[in-house]
Formats: C-alpha cells, sequence, structure tokens
C-alpha cells in the first residue's frame, strides 16, 4: 500500500511537472513576428467582444458537403477572423507580391509578402476552442474549414501525374531568408524585414535529391543533417507556396505540434506524398519551417530538374555556407540579431549569445571560435551519411522533455512512460540543454525496417528501386555495390538479434 502510494505520489509529481513544461512551451516564444521589435502579449481576459447575432447560418451546398463553419453553442464567433465565414467551397488562398500563398492562403500580407497574424487574437480563440470544441469533441470553425481545403487538395494531388518526376533529379537551394550575409543592427534589420528579404543570405545549402523521395524522409535524413538540425525534436510544416498548402508530421508528438491549431489549423500528411507532388517546375519555391514555437523560416528554391538520363537518384550535398542556428534559438529574426551582437555587440551581448550557443544540442563548437559563417562540408556530410544508415524517425517517439524537481534517472522515467514493446527502444537519455529544455529529454527509435515508402539506400540516399539486407531485412541498399561498400560498417550491426541500447 504504501509503496504503490508513493508510486502514485511520483507519478502525479511527473504528470503535473510534465504539464508545467508544456504551459511552459506553450508561453514561449511566439515567432511569427519575425521583425525584432515587435512583441505580442497575451491578453487572458478577451472579454466578448462581437454580437452573435452575425454569425451566419451552415447550409450545405448542392454535393453535400457544408459551405459556411457551424459554431458551437457557447462560442460567439469573438475574434473568429472573417476569412471562416466565407463560403469555403468558392475560397481563393489570398497570395503575397510574389504571388505566393502561405497558411492555406488564409490570411492577408504585409507589403514585404509576410502574412499578418494576431497572436492575442489566436490565443483568445485557442481558449474558446478548449471550452467548447476540444472539451466536446467537436470539430473547431477554423479546423471545418481548413479540412475542406485539406480535402480539395488532397483530391487534386491525386489527379497530379508525377511518375516522370519521381525520376528526376532536383537541385535545390536552401536559404535562411530574414538573415542577410552582413549583420545588421535592429532598426536597419526592422527596415530590411519591412520593405523585404534580400539577398544574399547568410546560411545556404546546394542539394541534389530525387523527385520520388518521400517528404518525410526529406525531413528527416536529408535537411535536418545538411542544415545541421537535430532529428525529431521539434515539429514542421513544408507549404506548397503554389496555393498555401500544408504538410507535416504524422502522429508528431513533439511539444510544439500545439501551436498547430492556432495558426496552420492542420496540415496532411508529408509521409503521404513525394517532393514531385510539391514542386513540378524549375524556379519554384517550397517552405520549409521547423519548429512551431520559433518558426525557423526556410525556403527551398528548385534551381534545375535534371532530366531522367542524367539522373541517378542519389542524395548529394554540393555546397554550404554558414552555420546551423542553435535549437530553441528563437527564429530566423532571433538570429540575425544574434548574428549582429557577436561582431558589433557589447562584451556581455556578446557573452550571452555564446552562453546560448554553447546549450545549443546542435551547435558543437568551443564558444570562442563561434562564426556564424562556418560550415564543414565534410561534417554536413558525415552527419548526412549517419542519417542516411539509420531508420526513420518515430514521429510519435519525438523528443519529449520532463521536468521534475530534480533530474530522475533513466530507470525511473522508462518505469513511468516504457517504450513500445519489441520494436523501440530509447535512443537517448540525455540531460536536455537549450533554453525551453530542462530536465531530460528522451526520444524513442525503431529497429524495425524503415516502410518502402519512406526508404532511402543507406549508403547513396536513392528512394527507388530497393532492396533489403538479406540476413537482417533491416537496412535498404540501391544494389549490391552499395551493400559491399557499406558492409565494413553494417557487419557490426546486421544479423543483431535483439534491439541494442544505444
Ligand atoms: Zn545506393
Ligand atoms: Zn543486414
Amino acid at each position: 500500500m504504501g509503496s504503490s502510494l508513493s508510486a502514485c505520489l511520483v507519478l502525479t509529481a511527473l504528470t503535473a511537472s510534465f504539464f508545467l513544461f508544456k504551459h511552459l512551451e506553450s508561453q514561449k516564444s511566439e515567432q511569427f513576428f519575425l521583425s525584432r521589435s515587435q512583441s505580442s502579449q497575451l491578453d487572458l481576459y478577451p472579454g466578448n467582444h462581437s454580437d452573435p447575432s452575425n454569425q451566419k447560418p451552415s447550409s450545405t451546398s448542392s454535393r453535400g458537403h457544408r459551405r459556411f463553419v457551424k459554431l458551437e453553442p457557447g462560442d460567439d464567433g469573438s475574434d473568429l477572423d472573417a476569412v471562416f465565414r466565407q463560403d469555403m467551397t468558392k475560397f481563393i488562398p489570398a497570395k503575397n507580391h510574389l504571388g505566393e500563398s502561405v497558411l492555406w492562403g488564409l490570411r492577408k500580407y504585409k507589403r514585404n509578402g509576410y502574412p499578418v497574424i494576431d497572436i492575442d487574437q489566436a490565443f483568445r480563440r485557442r481558449m474558446v476552442h478548449q471550452t467548447h470544441y476540444y472539451n466536446h469533441g467537436a470539430e473547431t470553425p477554423e479546423c471545418q474549414f481548413v479540412r475542406y481545403l485539406m480535402a480539395k487538395k488532397k483530391a487534386q494531388l491525386e489527379k497530379l501525374n508525377v511518375n516522370n518526376l519521381q525520376k528526376r533529379d532536383y537541385i535545390i537551394k536552401l536559404t535562411f531568408p530574414w538573415i542577410p550575409l552582413n549583420p545588421l543592427s535592429s532598426d536597419a534589420h526592422d527596415r530590411y524585414f519591412e520593405n523585404g528579404d534580400i539577398e544574399p543570405h547568410l546560411i545556404s545549402r546546394k542539394f541534389k535529391v530525387s523527385g520520388g523521395i518521400n517528404l518525410d524522409t526529406l525531413q528527416d535524413k536529408i535537411l535536418q543533417p545538411i542544415v545541421g538540425w537535430e532529428r525529431n525534436s521539434h515539429a514542421w510544416i513544408f507549404t506548397d507556396l503554389k496555393d498555401g498548402a500544408c504538410f507535416g508530421p504524422k502522429d508528431c508528438s513533439a511539444p510544439d505540434i500545439m501551436h498547430l491549431t492556432m495558426v496552420y489549423y492542420d496540415f496532411l500528411y508529408a509521409e503521404e506524398y513525394t517532393l514531385a507532388h510539391l514542386a513540378q517546375k524549375e524556379g519554384e519555391r517550397i517552405q520549409y519551417t521547423y519548429d512551431l514555437g520559433a518558426n525557423w523560416c526556410h525556403n527551398l528554391k528548385i534551381e534545375k530538374i535534371l532530366s531522367e538520363q542524367e539522373s541517378d537518384g542519389a542524395v548529394v550535398l554540393l555546397e554550404g555556407h554558414g552555420m546551423c542556428p542553435p535549437e530553441n534559438g528563437g527564429g530566423n529574426g532571433r538570429w540575425a540579431e544574434d548574428v549582429y551582437n557577436l561582431r558589433h555587440g557589447t562584451r556581455q551581448e556578446k557573452t550571452e549569445v555564446r552562453h546560448k550557443l554553447s546549450r545549443a544540442p546542435n551547435v558543437d563548437l568551443p564558444p570562442g571560435t563561434i562564426d556564424p559563417k562556418y560550415f564543414s562540408i565534410d561534417e554536413a556530410n558525415k552527419r548526412l551519411r549517419d542519417a542516411l544508415r539509420s531508420h526513420s524517425s518515430l514521429r510519435d517517439g519525438a523528443r519529449t522533455s520532463y521536468v521534475f524537481p530534480g533530474v530522475p534517472s533513466p530507470e525511473l522515467l522508462r518505469l513511468i512512460n516504457p517504450p513500445r514493446r519489441g520494436a523501440t527502444v530509447n535512443r537517448t537519455i540525455e540531460a536536455a540543454s537549450g533554453s525551453s529544455a530542462v530536465g531530460l529529454t528522451e526520444e524513442v527509435v525503431s529497429h524495425r525496417r524503415d516502410k518502402n515508402a519512406k526508404a532511402l539506400c543507406a549508403v547513396c540516399g536513392k528512394a527507388q528501386g530497393l532492396k533489403a539486407c538479406t540476413k537482417c531485412r533491416k537496412v535498404w541498399y540501391c544494389g549490391s555495390q552499395h551493400q559491399l561498400d557499406d558492409w565494413q560498417e553494417h557487419r557490426r550491426h546486421c544479423q543483431c538479434p535483439k534491439p541494442r541500447v544505444h
């Protein structure tokens, strides 16, 4: 009795701590504004702002689907953006001055092409959602609207013939917008932000990848290692800039996924599509947003689509510039400021940035030698090779941080939160670092073979025509040559009778 009572108390404390962490996460950096001078306050007492009589009744189209959103009793529609009150079957995504849409095309845009987002309003709506929708299992008006757009996009993608494009290689240039090569002071950066993004950028990567690569795998095994981010520690979204359609991770358990319902509302599952579904022409751009709290914005420009004869399907990192910003470091605008402070700031400002960098799990440089322009293609290629050799990230096993009154042992954590039987073990149990992650972080990883749709050759990253190692059946190769090339490394893991704990 005594032991079960104390176990119960421990569980209660752990649960409370976990929710405390989640609460802190929700309050942290809502950096949808990249300008450094702008900030947003959370209004906890929104009050009633609008007249319930202005609600439009839900109505049904002749084809059977609802044309207008339905509000639950108790939601008077205050703070519901006007865009969601229109006939969803007639909705046309809004475009910025570049002719591109983000966030499903639901927002207006500033002169610089950035979407207008009222974070106070988004927070107030989330409170309404919690009270009148989530607690009753009802779909929010915003989600009703976006899910109609998702169904429409899904139908369009099903009709799209990408068979040929999936056999062709794409040359892609990745850049971080709003972070100029030459750092600008705070005032100058705000003007730069307002006037629009300009090249050259501080951070870029150029790489070749098959149009047939699975979008989830592109994020997990290619973008994260070549940019320098950690794998599977935050949520993320690809945006088709032609119509603002969003694609993200299925069953994602990363804490920042909670921001989804405030701004993006919902997304299609990236793992059901390939790169060719997102971009079909040279010159097109895709947006990749990483960490839905910090909103690290990356642009992927399709510089070239090679002919089928020129394409071999292998992943190749061609060049890169600039170090990856620190995980939990606050988004593009914050990093632009940090870079400026590293060069021109006061001694205290420099120390603060270096301290932040030294705590980031993805920055492995002695604090005194940090150079924002630093890039090593050898180090990036090593990260890429390691990722290709590994199994795909389990999105429902994303890194979870636990905050305790004192750091518990990994054994206690496994007792409280055991990994799924058989297929998974904890890869990392580490004292978490970074500004928002404190306490203990763990990730659950798969020891099963990647599904064919998400698989890549463990050596070259080809996505098509793969065969599994005949001994262990767990690793994919494009052919016997690459299996042979990898044997010295793979033999240590092949035929391993039990999942190994690393
Ligand atoms: Zn290969
Ligand atoms: Zn094997």
